[in-house]
């Protein structure tokens, strides 16, 4: 039998009422887009920073709000998740996660590789290319051992608000001196002020782990954390109903900075349509693919119940700062089992950034393009394994992917003041790159999700026999009962 469209009020009101959250965010964008337009062009000249600053205010205060649930969110669902899980069962689940993480950012790098070799952006000169910034100069050992020094923060209170990065001092020297070479500059520490989410997570981990061994011991720290993540998913669900008036004034903030769309397309169109296209073929066919191949069920209700999630992504270009949205439409919608989704996408949304790996490889042979560099197969292969490595370096935060791409760069010999070759289309980028690595980690879980039923169920099964509440079940109510 066919379903008729009815126009009945009622039914109308129903839908509207079902899918009022997506209408909403979607009215913010579009009515970001409108007033950005509107004040853009209501006068001649630009607009000053602080009037910028004005007009998105409101947009910084949500996004400010969403940030202050990045630790409680991360640390109290990873602990608690590790912590009650049995360690043989999540095993399995941890090792589908990581095989998940790894092929499909391979399988970004790979992808970005053919289409730029392909399209060759680069037309083998800079001219008419703006260059702005400064990019920092360190060796890539250096970048590559910051990554372990981050995942073993020495203090923990640190972590929350400052990352490690080393740094090479420039001697002071008389005018008829001559500079020593750089190995020979002193080595020296410095913080950046960011969130050291990888020192989070590890010692988050190590804890949960702690406390899944110790047995009844450790019931009274598992439950505070247990109860601290419920807490962090009530104030995220309140806080997703104010996100579509944040996501408008970021919008059109956004749409009164950015410069000129035709002279920054004109300069670098060819190379921003090939990480785009890449970025949306990944995204949108290769990922709901693998999610259709291992799982056996069309991937298009899992993806437009994350729509939410996307579009914060691209207005906060954070993956960090989207994670509370991500985790409500991965539970509440796509009904997905927390024990799966608080284990795996902290870990996804710090290591797992398919965007940002295919951007990388992108960018890093776009600039050898255009200075004209032949690459050999030996150089290309270097480019992806670092492009990988750079994804899982930078952190969920805007543009971390253009600092680590310095260590892409300086693999095949590029100076890292390159990347100022990208800059001026980078901020616009990053918003798409974001967007997918929020999809990877979501497909992610809802994969990990559908492969390990069979595990989930075992934990159910308590050493009595009896069957217990799957957890995703406690947790709707507690997000349901505190809706506004
Ligand atoms: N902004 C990206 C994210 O938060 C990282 C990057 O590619 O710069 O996922």
């Amino acid at each position: 039998m066919s379903r008729k469209f009815s126009c009945n009020p009622k039914t109308i009101k129903d839908a509207i009422n079902a899918n009022l959250l997506p209408i909403l965010t979607v009215s913010g964008v579009t009515g970001g887009v409108v007033l950005g337009v509107i004040l853009r062009y209501s006068r001649d000249g630009p607009w000053s920073k602080r009037e910028v600053m004005y007009v998105g205010y409101i947009g910084e205060l949500f996004l400010r709000a969403l940030k202050a649930l990045i630790i409680p969110l991360i640390v109290s669902s990873l602990v608690s998740a590790i912590g009650s899980l049995d360690l043989s069962l999540s095993k399995k689940i941890g090792l589908r996660a990581v095989a998940y993480y790894m092929t499909t950012t391979v399988l970004a790098v790979v992808l970005g590789i053919i289409l730029v070799v392909s399209i060759h952006p680069g037309k083998g000169s800079d001219e008419g290319i703006t260059k702005a910034g400064e990019a920092r100069s360190v060796y890539t050992p250096d970048l590559l051992m910051d990554l372990p020094r981050n995942l073993f923060p020495p203090n923990l209170i640190q972590a929350c608000f400052e990352t490690y990065k080393t740094v090479i001092v420039e001697p002071k020297i008389d005018e008829n001196d001559t500079l020593p070479p750089k190995s020979e500059w002193d080595i020296g520490s410095d913080h950046s002020r960011a969130l050291n989410i990888m020192g989070l997570v590890s010692f988050a981990t190590v804890l949960g782990l702690a406390l899944s061994t110790l047995g009844a011991k450790g019931k009274p720290l598992l439950s505070f954390f247990q109860s601290l993540s419920d807490a962090s998913m009530v104030i995220t669900s309140w806080l997703i109903w104010i996100s579509p008036i944040g996501i408008l004034f970021l919008v059109a903030s956004m749409m009164i900075e950015m410069e000129d769309f035709s002279v920054m397309l004109g300069q670098l169109g060819l190379y921003f349509g090939t990480v785009v296209l890449g970025i949306f073929i990944h995204g949108f066919l290769v990922l709901p693919a693998l999610y259709t191949i291992f799982t056996r069920k069309l991937p298009f209700r899992f993806l437009a119940n994350m729509t939410q999630a996307y579009i914060t992504a691209f207005a906060t270009a954070s993956s960090s700062g989207t994670l509370p949205v991500t985790f409500q439409c991965l539970e509440e919608k796509n009904k997905i089992d927390p024990r799966v989704t608080r284990f795996v996408i902290p870990i996804g949304a710090t290591i797992n950034m398919d965007g940002t790996a295919l951007y990388e490889a992108v960018a890093a042979i776009f600039i050898a393009q255009v200075r004209g560099m032949a690459l050999t197969i030996g150089q290309v292969v270097a480019i992806s394994i670092t492009a990988t490595a750079a994804a899982i370096g930078a952190a969920g935060i805007p543009q971390a992917g253009l600092v680590t791409m310095v260590m892409v760069l300086d693999v095949v010999g590029l100076p890292a003041e390159d990347m100022t070759l990208i800059i001026a289309v980078d901020w616009l980028l990053d918003r798409f790159r974001t967007m997918i690595n929020v999809l990877g980690d979501s497909i992610g879980a809802g994969l990990v999700y559908e492969l390990s039923k069979k595990e989930l169920e075992q934990m159910n099964i308590n050493a009595n026999g009896d069957v217990e509440r799957p957890s995703n079940e406690i947790a709707m109510d507690t997000v349901e009962s505190s809706k506004m």
